[in-house]
């Protein structure tokens, strides 16, 4: 296992998120990433080093998933806030205000306020001063990765990054996710001459950003096993019955679970959706690797218990793809580290 892990993770810190009707401290924190990294360092899992990507290169990458007046809007967003009152930079920016069904998006609002909104679906995701640097420099692990594992160099690599991606759509934020990191890896492998990508989301969320991002695609299959959407976040997408469309129609599966559900139930939906990645003949693998399905995590409610993620990632390694793993969730910070690595190093060892 090759690890590219993100030197400026740390820089996006949030301070709150609106969490029923107050604001919490934020459970995305930098000690979660910290966890894993020392998890890897003890059990000597492989090489792990800093993305070396150059600039050009990675905004070349990101303007392929996401559009140009996003980019621009996220990368200019902090000093934006900052100007409108220097005293803003004692506070993160939320948004508050969103545009419903039926009015304008394509009018790009003078402010700032009404972008945040047009450009984001939730108030749990802080825009903070370093999230731009943080998140773009995450980008670049999950680029680095997908492109190791495609040359071969490695069967497969862990972009170790936060913020997290899935939830980030071509053009919003929320979920805590800035750029859609799985979806970038997935592109990536693509433009390496890898013809069949599946994308395989285990996250406890629905990867809604990256369901959307390659919903009409048929080149890009995209799996998710969930929290069933009805009750569980981000409630607006993720159930069974969105397949795809246009070209893409039947590229897209979604697992969804009931909260509660163990292993067994849950290994079951992993090896439906690994069937269906062996049916579409994938060569090459991307998975959003969140362990917020933990059955001590603070946010989430299936029941996995902490050996099960070595199953996991033996289950994972019978697809015998190259596979990029990229982090996402999971928010039970004691237990992060170990149960990330444990499905790493179960995958290394099948
Ligand atoms: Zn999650």
């Amino acid at each position: 296992m090759l690890t590219l892990h993100n030197p400026l993770h740390h820089l996006h810190q949030g301070r709150h998120e609106m969490f029923r009707g107050h604001l919490v401290p934020c459970h995305e924190t930098a000690q979660r990433l910290d966890h894993v990294l020392a998890e890897l360092q003890r059990r000597a899992l492989g090489a792990l080093r800093t993305p070396a990507l150059d600039d050009a290169a990675l905004d070349a990458a990101l303007a392929q998933i996401h559009s140009p007046r996003y980019l621009r809007f996220i990368e200019h967003a902090w000093d934006e806030w900052v100007a409108l009152d220097p005293a803003n930079a004692e506070h993160d920016a939320l948004p508050s205000v969103w545009p419903a069904p039926g009015m304008r998006r394509d009018v790009l609002p003078e402010s700032f306020a009404a972008r945040m909104g047009l450009f984001s679906f939730d108030a749990g995701t802080p825009l903070t001063a370093g999230s731009w640097r943080a998140a773009r420099a995450g980008a670049a692990c999950a680029i680095e990765a997908a492109r190791a594992v495609s040359a071969g160099a490695v069967r497969g690599a862990f972009a170790l990054s936060r913020p997290p991606g899935h939830h980030a759509g071509t053009d919003f934020f929320g979920g805590y996710c800035f750029l859609n990191n799985a979806a970038l890896a997935a592109q990536a492998l693509r433009d390496s001459g890898r013809t069949r990508v599946a994308v395989l989301d285990v996250d406890y969320h629905h990867g809604n950003g990256t369901q959307a991002i390659f919903y009409e695609r048929a080149d890009v299959l995209t799996v998710s096993i969930h929290g069933d959407p009805r009750t569980e976040y981000p409630f607006f997408l993720g159930h069974a019955d969105e397949r795809g469309a246009g070209a893409g129609l039947g590229f897209n599966l979604n697992l969804p679970l009931p909260r509660g559900t163990d292993f067994a139930r849950w290994r079951a939906a992993l090896c439906l959706g690994l069937d269906a990645i062996r049916a579409f003949r994938a060569d090459a693998l991307v998975v959003a690797l969140g362990v917020d399905t933990f059955e001590g995590d603070p946010i989430s409610g299936f029941r996995l218990r902490s050996d099960d993620y070595g199953q996991v990632g033996r289950d994972i390694a019978g697809a015998a793809l190259p596979t990029a793993f990229i982090f996402e969730g999971g928010y039970a910070v004691a237990e992060v580290g170990i149960n990330t690595v444990n499905v790493l190093e179960a995958f290394d060892a099948a």
